[in-house]
C-alpha cells in the first residue's frame, strides 16, 4: 500500500553533483558491507555494517536529481530525499541529517528496517532500468554519522505554547506524534505499558536488524527536544483518557498503541507445549533479552541442534526464525502458505535468510500439531497449496492440493500470522468508536477519533502495517492536533 505525504516540499538547493546526469545510469550501486553468513547466523551483531563516507558519496551521485522527485511522493512522511542526497554529495552530512529530521523524526531506525521498496526506492527512476538508488542505505549513513558527530546542545526548543499533550505508546507512531508536536513547542508526555520505549522496535525486531542502542539514542534525541516519557503506565488501566484530560489537564491525546496481541490458526495441537506466539518468542528473546543467556537467565525452551519452524511469511516471521538459529535451532524453517512473490516480508530479509540458511516451505500450510501424548509438540503436518484466484488482499488465494499431506518433525513452532488489536483502551474510553475487529475507527487525514480531542494512528488503526506507515499517521495527527490546539475548533 502506498500512502503519500502531501505536505510542501522546499525547492532543492543547486546540485554540487560532478557527473553529467545522462553518465549517472552507468555507475554502479554500492553495496553495504555485511557481517558474512556463517559468522552472523552465531550471533545476534547487527548484519548490516554500514556505509563509509566513500560509498555514500558514490551511492549519492547516482542519484539523477529528477525535476518531479516521485520518491518524496511516495514517502508517507515525505522525506525531501533529493535534497538530502544532495547535501552528502557536497560531503555536508550533518546538514543532510537535519533535512531528513524536517519530515522524519526517526531516521537512524527507518534506514534500517523500512521497507524501501514500497516506497521511495520503488518510484525511484532508475529502478525501471537499473538498481534505484540506495535511498534507505544513504538515509541510515547520515543518521549514524549524526549521531557521532552532533553536539546535542545546540537542539533548540520551540516556545512553549502553554498546551500539554499526551501520547498513548512508544512505538514508531507515537514518538513521530511526539517529535512532531514539542517542534511546535506543546508540552508532551509519552505514555508507555512496558518497561522500555520504543514498541515494536524494541520487543519485536531483534538486535542483529536494529540493534535496541540505536533506539535509545534516538529516544535521547527526542529528550533532549523537550519529550517526556513515563514509562510502567498503562493507559486503561492506570490511568483513562477521561482522566488524562479532566484530571491531568492534557488539550489532546494520541493513542499509538498498536496491535500487539497474537494470532493463532485454530487448528488441533496449537495449545501444546512448544508452540509461541511470535510475540512472546520474540519478546522474550528481545526484550527479556534471552539472547544474552546466561548474563540474563530468561526461560525459553531448549532448542539447540533440534529442528525450529515459523508459520508466516512476514517481517515477524523472518526475525522469528532468524532468532532461533542464532539461538541454535538445528534446522529452521519457514513454513509459508502461499509463494515467495506473495511474502510480506521486506527483500533484504528474505535474501538474507536464505545466504544464513533458513530452509524454505513454500506454498505449505500446518493442518495440525503433533504431540508426544503428554502435551509436548512433536512435529506438524501440512498440506501442499498452489494458487488459485486473487482474494480481497489482491494475492492469489492458497488452495489445497488433496492427498498432499506430509510431516516435519518439531521441537518448537512459533505462530507469526498476524495480530490483532489489544482492547484496553476500546473498553474503559467511553464514545470511541471502533470497526468490528475493535481497531480504532479514524479519519484517514485528521487522525480524529469520535471522541473531542483525541487521535489516533498506527497499527491500532490500520492493523498491523508498517514503522513508515505508522510514522505517517503520527505525523498526520501531530499536524492536526497542532491545528485543533492553535484554532481550538473540532
Ligand atoms: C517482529 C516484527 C518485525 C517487524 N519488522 C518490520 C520491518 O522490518 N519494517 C517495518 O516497516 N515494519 C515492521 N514491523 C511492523 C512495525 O513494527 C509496526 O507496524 C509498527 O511498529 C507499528 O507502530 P505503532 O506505533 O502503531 O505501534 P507499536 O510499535 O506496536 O507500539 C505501540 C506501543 O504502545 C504500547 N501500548 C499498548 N497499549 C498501551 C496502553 N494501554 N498504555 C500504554 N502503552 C500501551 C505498547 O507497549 C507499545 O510500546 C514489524 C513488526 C513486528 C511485530
Amino acid at each position: 500500500m502506498r500512502i503519500a505525504w502531501r505536505g510542501k516540499v522546499s525547492p532543492a538547493p543547486k546540485s554540487l553533483n560532478p557527473i553529467p546526469i545522462k553518465d549517472r545510469m552507468k555507475l554502479p550501486h554500492q553495496a553495504m558491507l555485511e557481517q558474512s553468513p556463517l559468522l552472523r547466523a552465531t550471533n545476534f551483531k547487527e548484519v548490516n555494517l554500514g556505509y563509509s563516507e566513500d560509498l555514500a558519496r558514490a551511492e549519492a551521485q547516482r542519484c539523477l536529481e529528477c525535476a518531479k522527485p516521485v520518491c518524496i511522493d511516495d514517502c508517507p512522511v515525505g522525506v525531501k530525499v533529493k535534497e538530502f542526497v544532495q547535501l552528502i554529495v557536497a560531503g555536508q552530512y550533518l546538514a543532510a541529517a537535519a533535512k531528513i529530521r524536517e519530515d522524519n523524526v526517526l531516521p537512524a531506525i527507518t534506514g534500517r528496517v523500512c521497507p524501501q521498496e514500497d516506497h521511495c526506492e520503488g518510484g525511484c527512476l532508475m529502478g525501471k532500468k537499473v538498481q534505484p538508488l540506495g535511498i534507505g542505505y544513504l538515509e541510515r549513513f547520515v543518521a549514524d554519522y549524526e549521531q557521532l558527530h552532533m553536539d546535542r546542545t545546540t537542539i533548540r526548543r520551540a516556545p512553549p505554547t502553554g498546551k500539554k499533550v499526551a501520547i498513548v505508546g512508544s512505538g514508531p507512531s507515537g514518538l513521530t506524534a511526539a517529535g512532531d508536536l514539542v517542534q511546535k513547542g506543546h508540552e508532551v508526555r509519552v505514555f508507555e505499558a512496558l518497561h522500555e520505549l520504543g514498541g515494536v522496535l524494541v520487543y519485536g525486531i531483534p538486535e542483529f536488524r536494529l540493534p535496541k542502542q540505536i533506539i535509545r539514542e534516538q529516544i535521547d534525541y527526542m529528550r533532549a527536544m523537550g519529550v517526556e516519557f513515563e514509562t510502567n503506565v498503562v493507559v486503561g488501566k492506570t490511568i483513562t483518557i477521561d482522566e488524562l484530560i479532566e484530571e491531568e489537564g492534557y488539550d489532546a491525546v494520541f493513542i499509538g498503541t498498536g496491535a500487539g496481541a497474537p494470532q493463532f490458526m485454530g487448528i488441533p495441537g496449537e495449545h501444546l507445549n512448544g508452540v509461541y506466539s511470535a510475540n512472546e518468542f520474540l519478546t522474550r528473546i528481545n526484550l527479556m533479552h534471552a539472547y544474552e543467556f546466561p548474563r540474563f537467565d530468561e526461560p525459553m525452551l531448549d532448542f539447540r541442534g533440534k529442528n525450529v519452524a515459523v508459520v508466516g511469511g512476514g517481517n515477524t516471521a523472518l526475525d522469528a526464525i532468524r532468532s532461533a538459529l542464532r539461538l541454535g535451532a538445528g534446522k529452521a524453517f519457514v513454513i509459508y502458505r502461499r509463494s515467495e512473490a506473495e511474502m510480506p516480508a521486506r527483500k533484504e530479509e528474505v535474501k538474507h535468510a536464505k545466504e544464513e540458511g533458513i530452509e524454505f516451505h513454500m506454498l505449505t500450510n500446518p493442518i495440525e500439531f503433533l504431540s508426544d501424548g503428554r502435551g509436548w509438540l512433536t512435529g506438524v503436518r501440512c498440506m501442499r497449496m498452489q494458487l488459485g484466484e486473487p482474494d480481497a488482499s489482491g494475492r492469489r488465494r492458497p488452495v489445497p492440493i488433496e492427498g498432499s499431506q506430509f510431516e516435519i518433525p518439531l521441537t518448537v513452532a512459533v505462530m507469526a500470522i498476524g495480530t490483532s488489536a489489544n482492547p484496553l483502551i476500546q473498553s474503559t474510553t467511553p464514545g470511541l468508536v471502533t470497526n468490528k475487529r475493535n481497531y480504532i475507527e479514524a479519519d484517514p487525514e485528521t487522525q480524529r477519533t469520535s471522541r473531542k480531542g483525541v487521535f489516533a494512528g498506527g497499527d491500532i488503526v490500520t492493523g498491523s502495517a508498517t514503522v513508515i506507515l505508522a510514522m505517517g499517521a503520527g505525523r498526520r495527527a501531530a499536524k492536526s492536533i497542532h491545528e485543533y490546539l492553535t484554532v481550538g475548533a473540532w
